[in-house]
């Protein structure tokens, strides 16, 4: 299991959408969401757990994925996706 920054999609960028916060919580399991996935219909956060998880599902659907899965790197050291 490693997680590196961008892992997702190392070329997308968060301009399009507002920054997540500590407020935005997982749909999967209420941590603290570092993945907003947009939809046509809506959209899904995820923790970077649950994201790494989804991925290859939303991968098809998501019209736009922001990922700061990054930040969580920054913030918490190497290693913390794998403690949630
Ligand atoms: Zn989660």
């Amino acid at each position: 299991m490693d997680l590196a920054p961008g892992w997702l999609y190392g070329s997308v960028t968060g301009t399009m959408t507002q920054p997540l916060t500590a407020a935005d919580r997982c749909d999967r399991c209420g941590a603290q969401a570092y993945v907003r996935v947009v939809l046509a219909v809506g959209e899904l956060l995820f923790c970077a757990h649950h994201a790494r998880e989804h991925a290859p599902k939303f991968a098809e659907l998501a019209t736009h994925v922001q990922d700061e899965t990054d930040r969580l790197l920054a913030e918490h050291g190497a290693g913390a996706g794998a403690a949630i």
